[in-house]
């Protein structure tokens, strides 16, 4: 399954989808409701999504998997259908796109500290991503997005929980302004440990724009060898009237992505705020770069 993601990154650029959570609520989710339900009870509206973002030209898509770890997933009364919505998570990715785009199954943060930070142990932290790594696995993903991660600890837990199950491994920590995660952890310090926990490609996503990636992609660069990603938000979020919103139109968004490129992004795609628009403007700016899936 990895090799057609592998032999992608090298035959060129990798497009990403957007976001899916910014589609969710357009298409009707609520704040407050479990987003991952919606693979249960709205599949069709999860696959409208995927085939919106693959007519757009991406050619990797991101499962609505983000938050269902069991213990995010127990706020909802949740926990026992981990492995359902998981599953159910990949299968609907797979159906809406076929052979055109290959299928990253998402992974987050699981929504609560781990110790000495927090409450969960991390012999439960392990088995919570376990769980959706093996459900990812039955379900046929091409590869594992470890993603949005702000303490090093999580993340490599994630890592080492899917590459443990078999699967081809991306992880991203999340970058805020001041070119650390929420937690403090710099490229540099992620690039290692990320990597001995076995990615095999590592990269940065949400929190901030592609401008203020920028810096985190070239970090990157100059510290590993692997191949890198990234997937920005469609700039710095603003609340607007309570909601909201993300300031970078496609076209100002495509023109960053040609820059993240050029500072060594293999594959690239979108964050919080991006749409099927941001990722076709994308497409355009890439052409003639872009690795079709074979
Ligand atoms: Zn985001």
């Amino acid at each position: 399954m990895s090799q057609r993601l592998q032999k992608a990154l090298s035959a060129g650029i990798l497009l990403g989808d957007g976001a899916m959570g910014t589609m969710l609520y357009k298409a009707g989710l609520k704040p407050g409701d479990c987003p991952e339900l919606f693979n249960q009870s709205a599949p069709e509206k999860v696959m409208r999504i995927h085939q919106e973002y693959v007519a757009a030209g991406a050619r990797l898509v991101e499962t609505n998997t983000f938050g269902a770890n069991p213990i995010r997933l127990a706020r909802y009364g949740l926990a026992g259908q981990t492995g359902e919505l998981n599953r159910l998570g990949v299968t609907l990715a797979r159906q809406a796109v076929g052979e055109q785009a290959l299928v990253l199954a998402s992974m987050g943060p699981l929504g609560e500290l781990i110790e000495p930070f927090g409450e969960i142990s991390q012999i439960d932290a392990q088995r919570a991503f376990a769980l959706q790594a093996e459900a990812f696995v039955a379900a046929g993903a091409d590869a594992c997005l470890v993603e949005t991660m702000s303490d090093l600890t999580e993340a490599v837990i994630a890592v080492k929980a899917a590459v443990t199950a078999g699967l081809f491994t991306i992880a991203h920590m999340s970058y805020e302004v001041s070119g650390r995660t929420f937690m403090g952890v710099a490229p540099e310090q992620a690039a290692e440990a990320l990597a001995e926990a076995g990615a095999a490609v590592i990269g940065a996503n949400c929190s901030v724009g592609p401008t203020e990636m920028l810096s985190v992609v070239r970090q990157l660069r100059e510290c590993t060898d692997l191949p890198l990603s990234c997937m920005p938000n469609a700039g710095l979020p603003e609340t607007i009237n309570g909601v909201d919103t993300w300031p970078l139109s496609p076209a100002e968004f495509a023109q960053w992505g040609t820059k993240l490129v050029a500072a060594g992004a293999r594959l690239i795609g979108g964050c919080c705020g991006t749409t099927p628009a941001h990722i076709q403007a994308l497409a355009q700016a890439l052409q003639g770069r872009l690795a079709e899936i074979g």
